[in-house]
C-alpha cells in the first residue's frame, strides 16, 4: 500500500476501515479535555465502557444472593473461568481445554516451571532471553535455586549478535542444539518456531505471551508449544493487575505431572465431595488451584467479548496496515531532520510477520526531553532509558489519524 503523510488521507483510511467503530466502546484519559493520542496499549489497554457494567452485574448478583451466586449467578461463579475460555483458546490458538484464566502472571509462570521445567542428572539447563524482563530471569533463576542449582551455570542466556537488536532464530536454534542433552526447559518471550528444535533434544518449550496476546495471531496448539502464559491487562485490556491465562498443550493431560496442587484443579465433578486426594481434571485448568477471582474475571469477560465481536484475523489485519503506517510516518521524518545530529532508528523489525503492533525507536542524539515533550504535547507512549521510545498503535482502539498526529506532534518537537 502507497501511504501519504497527510491528515486527509489518514482520515480516508479510517473511513474505510472495517473496525472503526470499536473505537467509540473504550475511555481515553483526558489531557486539557482532549483525547490523548495513546500508544501504550502495550503496558495497560484502555478501559471498555462496558467493563463497569461487567463488574457491577456480579456485584448485584453478590448483593442479591450472598453464597448461593455460585450456582445461581446469570454465569455461575463455580464454573465463571469456564466461560472465558472459549474466547482465550480463539486468541491463543488452542482448544478450549488447553487454557485457562487464573492468578497474575509471575505466578503462573513458577506455576508452569514446577511441571515442565524438571532437572535431572545431566539435563538441568534452561534458556532465556538475556533480556528478558526481569520479572521472567528472576522466575527461571530462582527456580534453578529452588532446584539446587546455581543460577550462573543453569540458565543460559541469548544475546542478540552485535550491533543487532533482535535474537535469529537460527542462533536461538544453535543454542539449542549446543545445549542439547543439557537442557531441560526454553522458555522465551516470543513465539516462534523453536518448538521442534527443544523437543528434538529432550527439552520442554514454553513462551511468555504477556506481549502476543490479544496483539498477533498464534497457533500454540498447531505449534506443539508445551506450555505458555500471558497477561490480560496489556492487549487485553482487562486492567491493571488483572487475572493471567496460561496454555498448557493437551498431550500432557492424564500424565499426572509434578505440580503444585489445589482443589480448583480438582476435577470438579469431585471437587464438593472434598476428595482428600488431588484428582486432577485433565485439562489445563488441573493447574488452577484457587476458586475464582469474579470480579477481575468479569473485568476481562467484557474485553473479551469485544475480541470475539472484532475477530482476532481482522484485528491483525488492521494492526499491519497501522503500524506500517507508523513506520513510514517516522521515516518520512527522517527525510526532515537529515543533516541534523539526530536520527530516528527502528529497531523492531521492518517484515510485518515478525513483529506486533508496538514500534521501538530509537532516537540517537535525544534523551529522555523527547519522551517528556511528547507527554506534555497529550502523547502517551514508552520511554526505555537511554533513549527507545516505544509506540504501540492498538487496531481495536486506535486510528490512522492518531498515528498522523502524533508525527505532527513529533516532528514540530525534532524541527524546532
Ligand atoms: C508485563 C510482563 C510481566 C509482568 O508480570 P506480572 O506478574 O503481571 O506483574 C512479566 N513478564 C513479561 C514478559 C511482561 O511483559
Amino acid at each position: 500500500m502507497r501511504f501519504e503523510n497527510s491528515l486527509a488521507f489518514a482520515k480516508e483510511l479510517d473511513e474505510k476501515d472495517p473496525l472503526k467503530k470499536f473505537r467509540a466502546l473504550f475511555y481515553f484519559p483526558l489531557m486539557d479535555e482532549k483525547d490523548v493520542i495513546y500508544f501504550t496499549g502495550n503496558s495497560l489497554g484502555l478501559q471498555p465502557r462496558q467493563t463497569q457494567d461487567y463488574i457491577l452485574r456480579e456485584l448485584e448478583d453478590w448483593a442479591t444472593y450472598g453464597v448461593e451466586g455460585h450456582f445461581h449467578s446469570h454465569i455461575p461463579w463455580y464454573h465463571y473461568k469456564e466461560y472465558l475460555s472459549d474466547s482465550v483458546a480463539k486468541l491463543v490458538g488452542a482448544k478450549k481445554e488447553e487454557v485457562v484464566v487464573m492468578n497474575s502472571l509471575t505466578v503462573n509462570l513458577h506455576l508452569l516451571l514446577v511441571s515442565f521445567y524438571r532437572p535431572a542428572g545431566a539435563r538441568f539447563k534452561i534458556i532465556c532471553e538475556y533480556d528478558a524482563f526481569p520479572s521472567d530471569l528472576y522466575a527461571v533463576q530462582s527456580q534453578a535455586s529452588v532446584h539446587g542449582y546455581n543460577p550462573d551455570d543453569a540458565v543460559i542466556y541469548l544475546k542478540p549478535r552485535n550491533g543487532e537488536y533482535c535474537l535469529r532464530t537460527e542462533d536461538v536454534i544453535k543454542a539449542i542444539e549446543d545445549a542439547g542433552d543439557s537442557l531441560a526447559t526454553v522458555m522465551l518471550g516470543a513465539v516462534n518456531f523453536f518448538t521442534s528444535a527443544a523437543h528434538k533434544v529432550g527439552a520442554t518449550c514454553g513462551f511468555n505471551l504477556a506481549h502476543a496476546a490479544g496483539n498477533v495471531t498464534m497457533k500454540l496448539h498447531d505449534w506443539n508449544a508445551d506450555y505458555a502464559c500471558f497477561c490480560s491487562y496489556k492487549y487485553l485490556n482487562a486492567g491493571p493487575g488483572s487475572v493471567s491465562g496460561i496454555f498448557v498443550h493437551e498431550k500432557h493431560f492424564g500424565k499426572h505431572l509434578p505440580q503444585f496442587a489445589g482443589w480448583w484443579g480438582n476435577d470438579p465433578e469431585t471437587r464438593f465431595k472434598m476428595p482428600r486426594t488431588f484428582e486432577p481434571v485433565k485439562a489445563a485448568s488441573a493447574w488452577a488451584l484457587s476458586n475464582d477471582p469474579v470480579l477481575s474475571m468479569a473485568s476481562l469477560k467484557s474485553s473479551l467479548d469485544i475480541f470475539d465481536a472484532a475477530g482476532m484475523e481482522n484485528l491483525r489485519s488492521k494492526s499491519e496496515m497501522l503500524t506500517g503506517y507508523l513506520e513510514y510516518i517516522i521515516k518520512s521524518i527522517n527525510t526532515k531532520i537529515e543533516g541534523r545530529k539526530l536520527n530516528l532508528e527502528i529497531i523492531t523489525p521492518s517484515d510485518a510477520s515478525q513483529r506486533g503492533c508496538q514500534l521501538s525507536i530509537i532516537a540517537h542524539g535525544l534523551g529522555k526531553d523527547l519522551y517528556n515533550k511528547l507527554t506534555e504535547a497529550g502523547v502517551l507512549c514508552d520511554w526505555r532509558e537511554p533513549n527507545v521510545m516505544r509506540a504501540a498503535p492498538v487496531p481495536l482502539y486506535n486510528s490512522f489519524e492518531d498515528v498522523y498526529r502524533f508525527g505532527v506532534i513529533l516532528e514540530n518537537i525534532l524541527l524546532k
